[in-house]
Formats: structure tokens, C-alpha cells, sequence
């Protein structure tokens, strides 16, 4: 399996690299990506791929369940040069329908450290969504309900991103927008689940 990576770069520089020298060279210098992804870190859901778009256009964070927490470092960090530093004017936060770290949201396993912790950011979206169903009087499927949580664990990451005073700041001078989605594994579409109207509430 390595070395199946190590022979792919190898016909990257021989197909893409070389063929494009003058935009590699020119993206060597600097980089100005118009959009940063936050996204799970599964390996179905690949950025470049499922948006066609080439090296030097996203600036990635991935991680389980696409979640935005303010006592992460790692992503603070990101967000922090992505805004102020790489001035990105677009902050999309995608999930995806099939999403481990949302079915873990039901799971307990006494043997994992992290993962629960982690999942600790995430627990309100299934609670929204179990309180939405208990007034409705018809039945959905699992699948359906963990669609529902998915969606929702977008739209309860995207408030988190107001947590943060200079992501507030940039989205009420109009310098910032952030968009909600999710992806399709079975059908490879996104979907907006949540648009830039995202207020910033007070
Ligand atoms: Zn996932």
C-alpha cells in the first residue's frame, strides 16, 4: 500500500506537475486560497476531489465529525491565519450522510479514550434532533434520523465558528461568509443544508 503512494507521485510529477510547471511555480511563491474547508476527516470525503478544485484553491482542516470547538488549538490555530493572516472571505463546514463520528454520537464503548470527548461538541445535534422527533407523529428510519443528526451537527458547528470574536468580527464587515453542506457518498452531490444567513446574533 505505501508504495503504491510513492509510485502514484511519481506519475503526479510525470501527468500533473510537470505539464503545469508555471502554475506550480507560481503557487510555490505563495498561496491564496479563497475558501477554507472544514471537513471530516473520512477518507470517503476527499476536498479535491469531490469539488474538482486543484492545489493552492482550499485551505483544509479535517477531523472526525467536522466539529468546531473552541478549546481545539488545532483548529483555532487554522482559523486564526485562515482569516486574519490569508484574509479566506469563505468558511465552509461540510458533513457527510454515513458519518462514523455521528453514529458514535449512540455509542458507548468503555474501551476509547478520546472519541467521546471529542464527540462532546457534537452531542446537542442529536439531542435537537430527538427532541424534533418526539413531536412528530409518524415514524423515520435510522438512517433518516442520523441524516437529521448530520445535517444538524453542520448548523450547530457553524454557530460555534461565532464563538469566535474575530470570526464574528469579519462576518459583520462583510468579509466573511460560512456555508453549511453536506455529502452525498451514495449519489456524490452536496447539499446546502445552511446558507450565509447565519446571523450574527448579539
Ligand atoms: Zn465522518
Amino acid at each position: 500500500m505505501i508504495s503504491k503512494l510513492i509510485d502514484g507521485n511519481r506519475r503526479f510529477v510525470s501527468d500533473v506537475f510537470d505539464r503545469e510547471r508555471d502554475y506550480f511555480a507560481e503557487l510555490a511563491k505563495h498561496q491564496r486560497p479563497t475558501v477554507l474547508w472544514i471537513g471530516c476527516s473520512d477518507s470517503r470525503v476527499p476536498v479535491n476531489t469531490i469539488t474538482q478544485t486543484k492545489p493552492g484553491e482550499i485551505f483544509v482542516h479535517r477531523n472526525v465529525a467536522n466539529i468546531v470547538a473552541t478549546n481545539d488549538w488545532n483548529l483555532s490555530a487554522v482559523l486564526e491565519f485562515s482569516i486574519n493572516h490569508l484574509k479566506i472571505p469563505d468558511i465552509v463546514i461540510c458533513g457527510h450522510y454515513g458519518c462514523g463520528g455521528i453514529a458514535a454520537l449512540d455509542e458507548t464503548n468503555d474501551d476509547d479514550r478520546y472519541i467521546p470527548i471529542w464527540l462532546n461538541n457534537a452531542y446537542k445535534a442529536r439531542e435537537r434532533v430527538d427532541e424534533k422527533l418526539t413531536g412528530l407523529h409518524f415514524q423515520i428510519t435510522d438512517e433518516q434520523r442520523s441524516n437529521l443528526i448530520v445535517e444538524e451537527n453542520v448548523r450547530l458547528q457553524l454557530e460555534h465558528l461565532l464563538d469566535y470574536p474575530f470570526v464574528k468580527t469579519a462576518m459583520r464587515l462583510g468579509k466573511l461568509a460560512v456555508h453549511g453542506w453536506v455529502y452525498d457518498m451514495s449519489s456524490g452531490d452536496i447539499r446546502v443544508v445552511q446558507r450565509n444567513e447565519i446571523a450574527c446574533r448579539d
